[in-house]
């Protein structure tokens, strides 16, 4: 059986360890699928990637489409095949990871997750870009972080949901970044309220990580503590 797989460049903690310059381009991450999310080079603004196309979303939450030579320092993408659908209506953030979570076949696993329906409102975030001398994450992102409300919008969440045991390698449980239908306006999601939705989710029972080649990735420290590192830029809007 060809099983499924997701594919990685680069860490979570290469990330808060500041490894900003990544060795892959958006034309080689779409060489492994058509659907991921992650950052970009010098963190400026969101990667979404969806049917194929990747979009970058700017500080004030405006997408652009992505040259192909952009790289990114952490991103995943996969061939999204979904196997299951349903529909779902009046959520929150809490209470949808809830209904995803019970039909995953098991929590070891990596899925790939994908809402696309009404929401009332979402919790969005993007960034403007830093230079080098590059500073750890936690030290950098508050004040190049900008969080915004779209309200009354209908769109896609890109997600991945990633096992608890992968902490060190990726965010762990759900993370997913949003596009409208427009395709004017996204972000990293904090928080939503949705009215109705379809959820399509796909199953991954392999990973494959791409490593940076280069001097920032060989020289960063990976042997750390993440947990309250990775709350507090991926999952908490401060
Ligand atoms: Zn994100």
């Amino acid at each position: 059986m060809n099983k499924h797989n997701i594919y990685q460049t680069g860490t979570i903690n290469s990330l808060l360890e500041a490894v900003y310059a990544g060795d892959t381009s958006m034309e080689q991450m779409l060489q492994h699928g058509d659907f991921g999310l992650g950052a970009l080079d010098n963190i400026d603004g969101e990667l979404i990637i969806h049917e194929g196309i990747c979009y970058r979303a700017d500080a004030t939450g405006k997408l652009h489409i992505l040259d192909k030579d952009i790289h990114t320092p952490f991103a995943v993408v996969n061939k999204f095949i979904p196997e299951q659908k349903f529909t779902v209506k009046d959520l929150d953030f809490k209470s949808l990871e809830a209904v995803v979570a019970e039909h995953f076949i098991s929590s070891n696993l990596i899925y790939a997750i994908r809402v696309t329906g009404k929401f009332q409102h979402l919790d969005l975030r993007s960034e403007h870009c830093t230079c080098r001398p590059y500073k750890r994450l936690t030290e950098i992102l508050p004040n190049l972080q900008t969080t915004f409300i779209a309200s009354n919008v209908s769109g896609v969440m890109v997600g991945v949901w990633f096992p608890k045991y992968m902490a060190q390698l990726n965010v762990p449980g759900f993370h997913f970044h949003f596009i409208d239908d427009l395709r004017r306006l996204g972000g990293h999601v904090f928080g939503f309220q949705l009215e109705e939705a379809t959820i399509e989710l796909q199953v991954l029972h392999g990973f494959q990580l791409a490593l940076i080649e280069n001097q920032d990735f060989y020289q960063a420290d990976l042997n750390i503590q993440n947990e309250s590192a990775v709350a507090s830029v991926e999952q908490v809007r401060t």
